[in-house]
């Protein structure tokens, strides 16, 4: 019997005989690792422990200490939920029940269920994983399989489709119940911690609008109690600070039926927009970009060379139609566009870096059942810029950029950590290409003396990427900016420079976002910072409250006297206090209180978001602390300590 090879996370090779499952490579490590096996991953694919591994594999044992364990804690906590519901509803058809990111869902047919069916079948679920079933995999003839199926359209299309060319194809048995599936899976169902189901929606067969509506009953799952009720409470504290939430009580944008995935944005949402655009201008001119305007609307052909014409109509995102003969598309991108720009004069390597900025907005076909308030649109706009520069330019470019990025995030708050996104299936370009492309790139990185995770296969076709994570006020992690090398476009666009050699060379193209989108950058803001902007950003930044209308006139007066920042009179018939608690309803960062006395000593009294006040202040010294506090963009309003 021959041996197979197989390299393990740490790049050691290990020879095992044919046939032997992950298991027995466990096993073959140490008989500890051997017996904590609950899967594997191979090449990527979270398999069973008992696939058999092949020669080559790239092999990673998980063990309930693993990353992926919660994915297979998780997909046993789907079935667990559908033994549940058939227990409870005989007549329910399983499609499939996939682990997600945050727990778990089951596609089910033929059975209606609302939330308040999900009581009784969390207590069902309980039962099984009390009763502590062991969860066997068994491999059953095609046949066999489908006639199981016999009453379930959805299972026999799934092996006449995904599994057509299988003799036999796996289930997972536990008790008296079974699933068609692939696995893996826990042990028994013991091994479940904590389960808990959350919300009932109803999705499409494939997610394809033209097939049967299902009902789709969310669930998550973990090994402790205690990591479920974290989990519950961020979910809870995700909640109050929803974008679509308070973005309607600040008034801040809409998204309407007319126009699907395509956002409004209101006059307070634009005065935050505004402010957002002149900060990244400033940036921009620091980094030495030249800001430029390019249209949406072009021929489809622009983006022939570029590969994006493939790219995106293959994947259905691409708005393009036929008119006079002609197809057109609304841009996804703008890097041909600037590209184009570029190639409209002539440059020698002393001009280079030339850097195209743009605000440039970009329409991409998402699918309707996928859009959700700012962060899943149609239509949106990038901080997008492009430089082109020449190879020995590359570390510096790269860390110039890094640097800047780190001084943004920090302007908000944000935590920032980097990942280095690598060569995927789709890409454009010689392997050497990428591999030079890589390094570069990490060596940026490195001699910022930065961190980063590698994910291989992540970037997109045309080039590596670092991706930007913002890390926001309750630990989420946002992929905003972007930095992205690319030495495929400038070749197929051949686009040039003339170099110290008086020959024609092809210029290195980074594609880079500061922000990423201003749509999703505001939303993440809004939930980081739950609509306490900081004054910089607010709206309405004062607010000045006279106590009776005798104060009407002395309130326009400090207004007047207040001109250049967002500030409101409330000359409204109520009571001080009343307009005291609208103001902190409506996230005011500063309100002026204005009675008789400070009338008549010139003076206001100052109260912040956070309830601290001083009185007698002196007008004038606090416009000059606004003026400063916006302009440094402090993160708090900081005029009483
Ligand atoms: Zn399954
Ligand atoms: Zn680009």
């Amino acid at each position: 019997m021959s041996d197979v090879t197989v390299t393990l996370p740490d790049g050691s090779e290990l020879s095992v005989p044919e046939e032997s499952s992950v298991e027995d490579v466990a096993y073959e490590i140490g008989p500890g690792l051997g017996s904590d096996t609950v899967a594997g991953v191979v090449d990527g694919d979270l398999v069973d422990k008992a696939e058999e591994v092949a020669d080559g594999d790239r092999l990673v044992i998980v063990t309930e200490g693993s990353d992926e364990y919660l994915q297979v804690l998780r997909h046993s906590a789907a079935h667990v939920f559908a033994q549940a519901l058939q227990r409870r509803h005989p007549e329910a058809e399983l499609t499939i029940g996939p682990p997600t990111d945050e727990g778990f869902y089951y596609d089910v047919a033929g059975v209606d269920l609302d939330e308040s069916d999900l009581d009784e079948i969390e207590a069902e679920m309980a039962e099984i994983i009390e009763a502590d079933y062991d969860i066997e995999r068994v491999e059953r003839s095609w046949e066999t399989a489908f006639d199981i199926y016999a009453d379930n359209e959805y299972k026999q299309e799934i092996l006449e489709t995904e599994a057509a060319d299988e003799e036999t194809v796996s289930f997972y048995v536990q008790d008296d119940w079974q699933d068609l599936c692939r696995g893996p899976h826990v042990d028994s169902t013991g091994d479940i911690g904590a389960v808990k189901l959350l919300n009932v929606s109803s999705s499409y067969w494939r997610g394809d609008e033209e097939n049967d509506t299902l009902t789709r009953v969310h669930g998550t799952a973990f090994e402790s109690e205690d990591d479920l009720d974290e989990f519950i409470e961020r979910r809870e504290e995700a909640k109050e600070r929803d974008h679509r939430k308070i973005g309607t009580e600040m008034d801040l944008f809409s998204v309407p039926d007319h126009s699907p995935g395509c956002v409004h944005f209101h006059p307070d949402g634009m005065a935050i927009r505004r402010e957002l655009e002149e900060y990244i201008r400033e940036k921009n001119d620091e980094l030495g970009y030249d800001e430029v305007w390019t249209p949406e609307l072009n021929k489809a052909e622009l983006w022939k060379p570029t590969g994006h014409y493939d790219t995106f109509t293959e994947s259905g995102e691409m708005f393009n139609w036929e008119q006079d003969d002609t197809e057109y598309g609304l841009k996804p991108m703008n890097c041909a566009n600037h590209a184009h720009v570029y190639d409209s004069d002539t440059h020698s390597y002393r001009d280079l870096p030339i850097r195209l900025s743009e605000f440039g907005t970009c329409y991409r076909n998402e699918q309707s059942g996928e859009l959700s308030g700012l962060f899943r649109v149609r239509g949106f706009t990038q901080d997008d810029g492009h430089a082109f520069i020449h190879p020995e330019q590359i570390k510096e470019e790269i860390r110039g950029t890094l640097g800047v990025v780190r001084d943004i995030y920090g302007d908000f708050g944000f935590d920032i950590s980097y990942k280095l996104e690598t060569r995927g299936d789709d890409a454009v370009g010689s392997e050497e290409i990428w591999a030079n492309a890589t390094d570069a790139l990490k060596a940026a990185l490195e001699s910022e003396g930065l961190e980063y995770d590698i994910e291989a296969g992540e970037a997109a076709f045309y080039g590596p990427k670092i991706g930007i994570d913002a890390h926001d006020a309750i630990g989420r992690e946002w992929t905003v900016g972007t930095v992205q090398l690319d030495f495929n476009i400038p070749r197929r666009l051949d686009l040039t420079y003339v170099g110290e050699d008086n020959e024609e060379h092809h210029p290195v193209m980074v594609h880079r976002a500061l922000l990423g989108t201003f749509e999703r950058f505001m939303g993440i803001m809004i939930e980081h910072f739950k609509g306490n902007f900081p004054t910089w950003l607010a709206p309405e930044q004062v607010r000045i409250l006279p106590i009776s209308e005798d104060q009407l006139g002395y309130a326009h007066r400090i207004k007047n006297e207040l001109d250049g920042f967002r500030v409101e009179v409330d000359d409204r018939d109520w009571t001080i206090g009343r307009k005291i608690r609208a103001g902190h309803d409506d996230r005011v960062p500063y309100m002026l209180v204005v009675g008789g006395d400070e009338a008549e000593a010139g003076t206001v009294s100052v109260r912040d978001r956070f309830e601290d006040e001083a009185d007698d202040v002196d007008p004038e010294r606090f416009r000059d602390h606004l003026a400063t506090e916006v302009e440094s963009r402090t993160l708090d309003p900081d005029f009483v300590d």
